[in-house]
C-alpha cells in the first residue's frame, strides 16, 4: 500500500482554522476591534459597507507593526502576545492565539497599512486567500488600518449562508457596544455606508452607555460598587421601572472583556424578581475584575 497521509498547505489549514474564528462579518469586526485595543490605541473607527459584506475596516493610532510584524501577523499562531505557556496565566490581552488575522486573510481580501511611530514609512501588504499580492512601504498615518474586502469571496456557501444586512449588521453593532462599553476611556467612531451611527468621545461608563443606548438611560441607571475577597464588582444596573420587555442592553465582564453567563443572569433575574413584571428583563452593565 501507499503512504496516503500529507500535510495540508497551510492555506487550507487557515481557511479550516477560520471556519471556527470568522462565522460572519461581526467576527471580523470583533477580532479586528480587539487588535486595535491590545495595540493601546486611545482612537478607533470601524468603518463598514454593505453590512461587512462589501468592507469591514479598522483604523486605530496605536502601536503599529514593524515592516516584518506586517508580514508575521498573517501567519497561523503568530502572534505578540504569548511567548510560552506559563503566560496564559497572566494574559491581560484580549487576543493571545495568533490565529484571527490568518483566519481572516485566508477568506477575504485584505489590505493592511500600519507603521510605528517612530518609522517614517509605514508597510502596505495586500493579501488574497492566503497569498501576498504585494508588500510595498507606505506613507500612512501611525497606528494599523486593516480593511478586510469581501468576506467569504472562495467560499461561495459561507457567503450563502449570511443573513440580511439587516441582521448581519445588529450582530456587528453588538460587537460594537461590547468592547466600547467596556473601553471608556478610548475614542471609537462607526460608519455603516457612509452613515455616521456612532461617535463616542471618551467619557465614564454612565455616559458612554447613554451615548450608545439614548439619552433614555439618563435617569435609569444606579451605580454598583463593591469590593469582596478577589473581586471589584462595578458598573450599573438599570432601576426595575425600566425593565423592559425584550431583553434589552444585559453585558458582563470580566477582566475587560465581554462574557455571557446564564448563572450569573440568573442570580440577577432572581434579585429583580419581586421587583419587576414577569417576562420582563431588566438591564445592567457589570464589571468584574481581579482585585
Ligand atoms: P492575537 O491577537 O491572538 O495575537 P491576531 O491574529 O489577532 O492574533 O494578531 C496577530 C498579531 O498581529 C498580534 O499579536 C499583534 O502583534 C499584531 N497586530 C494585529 N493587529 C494589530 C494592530 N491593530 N496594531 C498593532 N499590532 C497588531
Ligand atoms: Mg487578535
Amino acid at each position: 500500500m501507499s503512504d496516503v497521509i500529507h500535510l495540508l498547505p497551510d492555506s487550507v489549514a487557515n481557511q479550516i482554522a477560520a471556519g471556527e474564528v470568522v462565522q460572519r462579518p461581526a467576527s471580523a469586526v470583533k477580532e479586528l476591534l480587539e487588535n486595535a485595543v491590545d495595540a493601546d490605541s486611545t482612537e478607533i473607527q470601524l468603518i463598514v459597507k454593505d453590512a461587512g459584506k462589501t468592507l469591514i475596516q479598522v483604523i486605530d493610532n496605536g502601536k503599529g507593526m514593524s515592516e516584518t510584524d506586517a508580514r508575521l501577523c498573517f501567519e497561523r499562531h503568530a502572534t505578540s502576545k504569548i511567548r510560552d505557556t506559563q503566560d496564559l496565566f497572566s494574559v491581560r490581552t484580549m487576543g493571545f492565539r495568533g490565529e484571527a488575522l490568518a483566519s481572516i486573510a485566508s477568506i477575504a481580501q485584505v489590505d493592511l497599512k500600519s507603521r510605528q511611530a517612530d518609522d517614517e514609512l509605514g508597510t502596505e501588504i495586500r493579501i488574497e486567500g492566503s497569498e501576498i499580492k504585494s508588500q510595498t512601504p507606505c506613507q500612512c498615518a501611525k497606528g494599523t488600518s486593516i480593511a478586510v474586502k469581501n468576506l467569504f469571496f472562495n467560499v461561495p456557501a459561507r457567503r450563502q449562508f449570511l443573513k440580511s444586512d439587516h441582521v448581519e449588521l445588529k450582530h456587528i453593532s453588538e460587537e460594537f457596544y461590547r468592547v466600547a462599553l467596556i473601553h471608556p476611556q478610548l475614542k471609537f467612531s462607526f460608519y455603516h455606508n457612509e452613515k455616521c451611527l456612532y461617535n463616542l468621545e471618551p467619557a465614564p461608563l454612565k455616559q458612554r452607555i447613554i451615548a450608545l443606548f439614548g439619552d433614555v438611560y439618563k435617569n435609569r441607571l444606579v451605580p454598583i460598587e463593591q469590593s469582596v475577597n478577589y473581586v471589584k464588582i462595578s458598573g450599573f444596573i438599570g432601576k426595575p421601572e425600566f425593565a423592559m420587555k425584550t431583553k434589552g442592553e444585559q453585558y458582563f465582564f470580566v477582566n475587560n472583556r465581554f462574557i455571557r453567563h446564564p448563572y450569573l443572569n440568573h442570580a440577577i433575574l432572581q434579585a429583580f424578581e419581586e421587583l419587576i413584571a414577569e417576562k420582563s428583563y431588566p438591564s445592567y452593565f457589570i464589571h468584574f475584575e481581579n482585585s
